[in-house]
């Protein structure tokens, strides 16, 4: 086979500055020394090193996963000439002000850059944007003295970081977090406790590494109003910048996983010898808070990962689809003809087109949610600003949890696609599923970020993030109504959308009454419900622009046509699976609150 690109620089293209337009970016203040020349330059850049440095080795990253020898942690050296290469291209600084020698991109093009890292090696570029998280949440929330001492380093790809949130006995409920934080009597703070499942915890990649360490005060009330956020190096860093001491954090041992084998997984000890040193971020039991600053961008990164692992495993199969050849046309009674290639079976095209409408439509509201972090971090206007946020607030778990699911399941059709070939180590697809495995169960379990979409976001200030996003669905149909080879999947689209209003109205009402646990027991089918109903939104923007565009050539003509293929594909075979969602959530369906544990 010819080699694999595993992410579609065309889509990328398509959605930002076809569907999305981001040189009108460039008219906010920050980005006016910007221009479409510079981003598609950024965007080129990373594709080269993309492929360059981090697709080179994701195979042998997984083949030769970290492990533990006399208490250090050994890594393919590889990883480090990408990360290196990385931080040498100015990637690490994306995002940061030219003062700071960033490139002050806009965070839409930086998500694109990042979208082709992850799809390359997705486990090499998760250390790079845990750094970043840890560099954004230092300059948002630390002191200038400590982002000096912290970001900078990270800005310049000398320092990486971590989140260190998760403990043994506390993942998706972080309100019973053990972890504490004794003031040391000179400004300075001592940790002591257990973390689990750190990635990135502990390696040679980098100088130092910063964690970012949620612990409890000594006063601190219980729950998640008692958390603080603290800075923990694991060497600490003299105020000339220069490394000290290594600091008392300890790697009690690495997880061995099922798949992004390339990233060390730990489980760290912090203060066994009673000298594990932190710095407060910001003010006491703020931490969960501010941690939150990180793990919303997580959130989408996490997305944005299975998408693209999504997208590795869509384009490989494609490409095996086109090029293997098996079987005959049912009505193809001879059996001296030559076999097709298995794309031209109408059931290969199904699975085909199944994950190019999850991988291509998830990749589109990413993009989309991150214009909304752009227009809530520039836009002029309070009242626009308000909007993007509570938006952005609404589909975050919608892009995390929609997208993992989702483009898990394209993977799984990926292996089908290359059939006993597929389930083989000789071939990628295995390694995207297990991969991608992950996406589920990290920043989030899917579970929570159901609860916190029908929980949270869709009530907040009284449905206005929901009602925002029925405005701006309902704008779209209006728009595709009008192209008649759009207006049916703009009526279904309008009829959908008052699904979500209708249910979202009885689930409200439930939990008006007080029957929370009701309402919120078939939590996970709402976000299917309204993440199929915002995809299918994405997918009829897309196709708008599609049916629009003045192809420039045949492979563009390719193009459009294949986006209203896999916008009709969801409208058609996706879209009206949310009718039993929507009835079952709306008859407060209550077949598993009340089954008792014990018969299970
Ligand atoms: C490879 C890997 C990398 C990770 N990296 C990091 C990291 O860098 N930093 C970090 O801090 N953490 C990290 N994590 C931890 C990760 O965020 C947790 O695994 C996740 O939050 C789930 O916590 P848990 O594993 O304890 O599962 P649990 O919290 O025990 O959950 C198990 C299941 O029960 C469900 N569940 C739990 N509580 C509820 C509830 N109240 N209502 C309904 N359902 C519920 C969940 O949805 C889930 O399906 C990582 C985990 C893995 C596996």
């Amino acid at each position: 086979m010819s080699a694999h690109v595993p992410f579609d620089r065309r889509d990328l293209d398509f959605l930002l500055h076809e569907v999305e337009g981001v040189s009108a970016l460039c008219r906010h203040p920050r980005f006016a020394d910007h221009s479409r020349e510079t981003f598609d330059a950024t965007l080129d850049a990373a594709a080269e090193l993309a492929m360059a440095k981090f697709a080179s080795h994701n195979r042998a990253s997984d083949l030769s996963e970290p492990h533990f020898v006399d208490g250090r942690v050994k890594i393919l050296p590889a990883v480090k000439d990408a990360l290196d290469a990385y931080a040498e291209a100015g990637f690490s600084a994306l995002l940061a002000d030219a003062e700071e020698g960033g490139m002050q991109l806009p965070y839409t093009v930086a998500l694109a850059c990042d979208a082709m890292f992850a799809a390359a090696n997705v486990s090499t570029a998760g250390y790079a944007l845990l750094a970043r998280g840890v560099a954004n949440l230092l300059r948002a929330h630390a002191t200038p003295a400590q982002c000096a001492r912290y970001r900078t380093p990270i800005l310049q790809g000398r320092f990486l970081g971590t989140m260190c949130l998760s403990e043994p006995q506390a993942g998706s409920s972080l309100g019973d977090i053990r972890t504490r934080a004794e003031p040391a009597g000179d400004g300075h703070y001592r940790l002591s406790g257990a973390k689990m499942w750190i990635s990135g915890g502990e390696h040679d990649l980098s100088d130092n590494i910063i964690h970012l360490v949620l612990a409890r005060l000594p006063d601190a009330p219980p729950g998640v109003k008692g958390i603080s956020l603290f800075i923990v190096p694991k060497f600490r860093v003299n105020d000339d910048g220069t490394l000290g001491a290594r600091n008392d954090v300890q790697l009690a041992g690495v997880n061995h996983k099922l798949g992004q084998r390339g990233i060390v997984n730990t489980f760290l000890k912090f203060g066994e010898r009673g000298d594990c040193f932190g710095e407060l971020v910001g003010a006491p039991h703020q931490g969960l808070a501010q941690m939150f600053h990180m793990m919303n961008e997580a959130r989408i990164g996490v997305g944005v990962g299975a998408i693209m692992l999504g997208s590795a495993g869509y384009r490989y199969a494609l490409q095996y689809a086109r090029e293997r050849r098996q079987g005959r046309h049912p009505d193809q009674k001879d059996p001296a003809s030559p076999p097709v290639a298995l794309i031209e079976h109408a059931d290969v095209r199904r699975m085909l087109l199944q994950q190019k409408a999850r991988v291509e439509g998830a990749l589109g509201l990413a993009m989309h949610a991150a214009t909304l972090v752009d227009a809530h971090d520039q836009d002029p206007d309070p009242a626009r600003r308000a909007e993007a946020h509570r938006l952005l607030e609404l589909l975050t778990p919608v892009v995390k949890a929609w997208s993992a699911d989702a483009c898990l399941e394209a993977n799984d059709l990926a292996i089908q696609v290359l059939g006993g070939y597929g389930y083989t180590r000789e071939y990628p697809v295995e390694q995207c599923w297990r991969d991608n495995r992950l996406n589920p169960i990290h920043e989030g379990a899917n579970g929570i970020q159901a609860l916190d979409l029908l929980g949270r976001k869709a009530m907040m200030d009284g449905g206005a993030a929901l009602k925002a996003l029925l405005r701006e669905i309902a704008a779209t149909a209006a728009e595709a109504g009008k192209v008649p080879a759009l207006a049916e999947h703009a009526l279904a689209l309008v009829r959908a959308a008052g699904l979500v209003a209708r249910t979202t109205g009885v689930l409200g009402q439930a939990m008006a009454r007080g029957e929370v646990r009701l309402a919120l027991a078939n939590a996970s089918r709402y976000l299917r419900l309204v993440g199929h109903v915002a995809i299918a939104w994405i997918w009829l923007r897309q196709a708008r622009v599609a049916s629009a565009a003045a192809p420039a050539s045949a492979a563009d003509r390719d193009f459009y046509a294949g986006k209203l293929a896999a916008c009709r594909w969801f409208f058609v075979h996706e879209l009206p699976t949310i009718e039993h969602d929507a009835a079952l959530l709306a008859a407060l369906d209550r077949c598993a609150l009340d089954t008792p544990p014990d018969v299970l």
